[in-house]
C-alpha cells in the first residue's frame, strides 16, 4: 500500500499573530505540524502497520517546513519530500498545482491530507489535488477502513455522521477524532535523520510548465479588533438592568 501524507507547517497554535507590513511576521515564530495533517500522518502509520507499505510525507513551502516532514520521519514515516517554494503569496491553486505535478510521478493509492490548515483555513488544496489528479475524495473523516482496492470512511457531515465506500486510488482528508497523533520517539527521532529527504524544485516536476501563478491576490489582512475589558454593575438589581440596557442600546446598539 502506497501511502502519501500531504502537511503544511503552520503556527503553532499557542502563537501570538502579529502583522507587519501587511503580512503575518514570521520571526521568532514556532511552527508545527498542522494539526488536523497529525491526525493524517497518524493514520497513514496505522494503515501501514496493518496492510504493509510505506509512507511518503510531501510538504510545499520554505526551508523552513523540512523541520515538519522530520517530525513526521520521526513519527514513522519512512521518506519526506520537499518542494521548495519561497513565495508566501502562493494560493491553493499554486500549492495544488504544484502537488499534483509531483503525484503524476508517482503511484499512490492512498493520499492523506488534513482537513483545512489552522492559520489559513481554505479548506481547498487538498479538494483541489484530487480534482487535478481525477481521484475521488471524502473529507471530514473520522474513520477509515481500507480492504484491498476499496475504503470505507466515516466522516463528520456537519454533526452527522456519514458512512460512504470508496475505491481506490482515492484522497482523505482528516477530521479531530480520527485518531490520537503519536509522539516522536527517541528512537524514531534518532532513525528520523537517516531517512530518505528528498527536496525539489518546482522546475524539476513533471508537467509543471503550465501557469501556476497565484489566481488570488490578498488585498488586506488584518487582526480581530481588540475585546473591550468586561465591566460589572453595581447598584440593586434593578439598577444594574437599567443600565444593562441602556449600554445594549446606546453603546453596543443591539437592541
Ligand atoms: C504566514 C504564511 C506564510 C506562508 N508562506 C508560504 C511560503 O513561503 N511558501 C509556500 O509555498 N506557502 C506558504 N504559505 C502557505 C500557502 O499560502 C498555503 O499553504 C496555501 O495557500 C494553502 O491554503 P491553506 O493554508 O488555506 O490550506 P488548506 O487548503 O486549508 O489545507 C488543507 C490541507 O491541504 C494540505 N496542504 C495545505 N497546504 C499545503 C502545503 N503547502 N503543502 C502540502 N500540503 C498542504 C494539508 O493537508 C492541509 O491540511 C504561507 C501561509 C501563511 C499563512
Amino acid at each position: 500500500m502506497n501511502i502519501f501524507v500531504i502537511l503544511k507547517q503552520t503556527f503553532d497554535t499557542e502563537e501570538k499573530i502579529s502583522i507587519q507590513d501587511g503580512k503575518i511576521a514570521e520571526d521568532g515564530v514556532k511552527f508545527i505540524i498542522n494539526p488536523y495533517d497529525e491526525y493524517a500522518v497518524e493514520e497513514a502509520l496505522r494503515q501501514k502497520e496493518q496492510l504493509g507499505g510505506s509512507v511518503t510525507v510531501v510538504s510545499v513551502g520554505p526551508a523552513r517546513v523540512a523541520e515538519a516532514l522530520r517530525t513526521a520521519l520521526a513519527m514513522g514515516a519512512d521518506e519526506a519530500i520537499l518542494i521548495q517554494n519561497d513565495d508566501s503569496e502562493s494560493d491553493e491553486f499554486t500549492i495544488s498545482s504544484l502537488l499534483a505535478a509531483y503525484f503524476r510521478d508517482q503511484a499512490f493509492d492512498v493520499i492523506l491530507g488534513g482537513y483545512f490548515s489552522v492559520d489559513n483555513g481554505a479548506s481547498q488544496t487538498a479538494v483541489r489535488l484530487a480534482r487535478l489528479l481525477d481521484i475521488p475524495h471524502a473529507s471530514a473523516i473520522t474513520h477509515l477502513q481500507i480492504t484491498s482496492n476499496q475504503a470505507t470512511v466515516t466522516r463528520d457531515a456537519e454533526g452527522d455522521t456519514e458512512t460512504i465506500e470508496i475505491r481506490l486510488p482515492a484522497l482523505f482528508t482528516a477530521q479531530q477524532g480520527l485518531n490520537e497523533p503519536r509522539y516522536p520517539s527517541l528512537p524514531g527521532i534518532m532513525k528520523a535523520k537517516k531517512k530518505p529527504f528528498l527536496t525539489l524544485e518546482p522546475k524539476q516536476l513533471h508537467g509543471i510548465e503550465a501557469e501556476i501563478a497565484p489566481k488570488t491576490v490578498r488585498t488586506a489582512l488584518s487582526l480581530p479588533a481588540e475585546r473591550k475589558s468586561g465591566r460589572i454593575l453595581l447598584g440593586t438589581i434593578q439598577e444594574q438592568t437599567v443600565e444593562l440596557v441602556h449600554l445594549l442600546r446606546n453603546e453596543d446598539k443591539v437592541i
